[in-house]
């Protein structure tokens, strides 16, 4: 099979896919835009962009600012934590510095505290999550959370957000929705035709792009593609083992483990974390005629493992398996995230028993003590697969 060696993303404007999410904030941030600062999928990011501020995930995937974070912070905590928490101490993350506010969620124990160590820096709002997402009175009590989150922007931006902005901005999510979506259809070809990289970076400029400027940016990625289809390029030798990744967040230097994959013969085809695909399965519901209600029902169907029960996740994952045909499933988790982990159990029992696919969990962080180790694991899974 050819690989292509032509970029799928022009990459006239800024070369490097970190570079271009900050460019485009900086840019949007000089003709008047509000920058509001969050790390995790459950901030509505509707609401945000209803004020017309940029949604911008903060930095929390780097190794290099978790010793700084480990002078306060206790060192068994999961490295994405660690690794924010360090960004905002060292004064490292661009995002951060140029954010007017941050948004943080209650779905671990570790964000939940570690709010409190930088909330004095930064107006900072903390959204409170029902666990037992699927029980009678949950989804009115975060519909009640979203209200006050609104109130919140109003009450710092000094704004009044109308219903028909929030309704305009649900609109817009699902375009962006779908035109994402068309990117992971040539994932899911077999052999794929396009890298996990250009996806990570595709689906790292959605938030900070609006309807138009994402689909000026993917309607020549898709060209791109379809001439790759046409020209018989595809990613991975004849028979090598797809794979699904699943799992916590895996950005930045976690991402050595897409490379081992690579590096061992697998072909990475689809990503279920929320670095990946996980937000692209929701669809708020549009017209309703309350749309912030909307919004909390769609971003309360995330399947995240905070949840308890997970179901949800139990039936997205059997649609990315359907979809993208994975041989292997390997469940990557960082150290000390305890939902993840007790979940992964469950996950395996899952994959294995409805569609018969070997399983792998992997606990890491994002140093790079356990590469070999990982080499190994990886490559024996891969080799039975
Ligand atoms: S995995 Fe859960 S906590 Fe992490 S970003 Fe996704 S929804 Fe938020
Ligand atoms: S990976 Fe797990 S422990 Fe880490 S921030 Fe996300 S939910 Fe919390």
């Amino acid at each position: 099979m050819n690989t292509s060696t032509e970029p799928l993303i022009d990459d006239s404007y800024v070369a490097d896919p970190a570079g271009r999410i900050l460019d485009l904030v900086l840019s949007k941030r000089k003709k008047g835009a509000h920058v509001i600062g969050l790390y995790c999928g459950y901030a509505p990011l509707e609401l945000i962009r209803s004020i017309g501020a940029v949604p911008a995930f903060l930095c929390a995937s780097s190794g290099r600012t978790i010793p700084a974070a480990e002078a306060v912070l206790p060192a068994n905590l999961c490295p994405l934590i660690k690794s924010s928490f360090g960004f905002i101490k060292t004064k490292t993350c661009p995002l951060y510095e140029l954010s007017e506010a941050v948004i943080g969620e209650t779905t671990c124990d570790g964000k939940k505290k570690m709010y409190e160590l930088i909330s004095h820096l930064k107006p900072t709002h903390v959204m409170d999550l029902p666990y037992l997402a699927d029980e009678e009175g949950a989804l009115a009590q975060w519909t009640d959370t979203v209200r006050k989150f609104k109130a919140f922007l109003e009450e710092t931006f000094e704004v009044d957000i109308r219903d028909e902005r929030i309704e305009a901005e649900i609109r817009e999510t699902n375009t962006k929705c779908r035109l994402v979506d068309r990117v992971f259809e040539y994932a899911a070809l077999n052999p794929p035709v396009i890298h996990w990289s250009e996806v990570l970076d595709i689906v790292g400029l959605d938030p900070v792009t609006h309807s138009g400027e994402l689909r000026r940016f993917i309607e020549p990625v898709i060209e791109r593609l379809d001439a790759r289809v046409a020209g018989g390029i595809g990613f991975g030798r004849p028979g090598s083992p797809r794979v699904l990744v699943s799992g916590c967040p895996i950005g930045g230097e976690a991402r050595k483990v897409l490379r081992i994959i690579e590096e061992a013969g697998g072909v990475v085809v689809a990503m279920e974390g929320c670095s990946g695909m996980k937000g692209y399965s929701i669809r708020v519901d549009e017209g309703t005629g309350d749309p912030l209600s909307a919004v909390a029902a769609g971003t309360l169907k995330i399947p995240c493992s905070c949840m308890t029960p997970n179901r949800r996740r139990f039936d997205a994952l059997d649609e990315m398996i359907l979809r993208f045909r994975p041989d292997v499933v390997i469940d990557v988790i960082l150290q000390a995230c305890h939902t993840y982990n007790i979940e992964s159990w469950r996950i395996e029992r899952h994959v294995r028993d409805r569609f018969g696919l070997p399983f792998l969990k992997i606990e890491t962080d994002y140093s790079e003590s356990d590469v070999e180790q990982l080499r190994t694991r990886i490559e024996a899974l891969l080799e039975s697969a």
